[in-house]
């Protein structure tokens, strides 16, 4: 059962940015942080939506990586063709047309992973998490080493 907004105003300003409060002025997101802490629901909506970008932008990275190894392989087995004459014309024809294929999926998924950077607090986000995991992880470096460990991490 979902817990009801303790204030239903707030709430849907928040759910109107998709809970996002990362672009807002730092002295006018108090009252949204507020009630971020306050309200369980609007909290737990939060977490989902920064999943689901985190979850958007992983599978468009993903995508883009798929899509350079397929490249890769197509430019990798393209000169297989030489010896295969009989096969010439088709074998290229089919390379050709695979090699257009996953370069026009490459540009998708760039333009996807963009669309998504931009218009998600997801680089935000991510940022933030990487920041306090290095936290986390220089809190467990023992102290012997501390001091060659990297003092830039904050
Ligand atoms: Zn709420």
């Amino acid at each position: 059962m979902m817990t009801e907004c303790t204030d239903q105003v707030v709430g849907d300003i928040l759910s109107s940015w998709r809970y996002d409060i990362s672009g807002i002025s730092p002295d006018m997101r108090t009252d949204y942080e507020g009630h971020l802490q306050s309200c369980d629901r609007c909290r737990r909506r939060q977490r989902l939506h920064r999943t689901i970008d985190v979850v958007l932008i992983g599978i468009s990275t993903f995508s883009i990586l798929a899509f350079i190894f397929a490249l890769a392989v197509i430019h990798h087995i393209e000169p297989l063709r030489n010896w295969a004459l009989v096969m010439h014309l088709e074998h290229r024809y089919v390379a050709l047309t695979l090699k257009g294929a996953a370069a026009l999926g490459l540009l998708v998924s760039l333009a996807s992973w963009i669309l998504v950077a931009v218009t998600t607090p997801a680089p935000v986000y991510i940022t933030g998490v990487a920041l306090a995991q290095a936290r986390v992880l220089q809190e467990r470096i023992p102290e012997e080493f501390r001091g060659r460990a990297p003092r830039n991490v904050a």
